[in-house]
């Protein structure tokens, strides 16, 4: 029986570093919008069910600084994954040859 690596299209996990400080974690910043349906006067609110949410762009979590293509945010996971590759040193799994051996007797 042999194991074939399959490297058709397979996605890796692409990994972060703020080229600002070297942190490697990550915040999505997201605003949520819910409608207000009633305003008591005891401070209490009553929120309806619309409910849309809104990707405003990733921050680094040790700078806050937001991450930027073309002096654009970058929003959304593919703008991301495309921001990541480029301004990120990646460990590049296809080039890592392993040199494993494995001799059956
Ligand atoms: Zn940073």
């Amino acid at each position: 029986m042999e194991q074939q690596h399959n490297k058709s299209e397979e996605p890796v996990e692409l990994s972060f570093t703020c080229p600002k400080c070297g942190d490697d974690r990550l915040y999505l910043k997201q605003i949520d919008i819910t409608e207000v349906k009633g305003v008591f006067s005891d401070g209490e609110i009553s929120l309806g069910d619309e409910y849309a949410e809104e990707d405003l762009g990733f921050i680094c979590v040790g700078c806050e600084y937001e991450l930027q293509d073309e002096d654009e945010p970058v929003v959304g996971g593919q703008h991301l994954a495309e921001w990541l590759q480029v301004n990120c040193p990646q460990t590049d799994h296809s080039s890592a040859e392993e040199d494993q051996e494995t001799s059956e007797t």
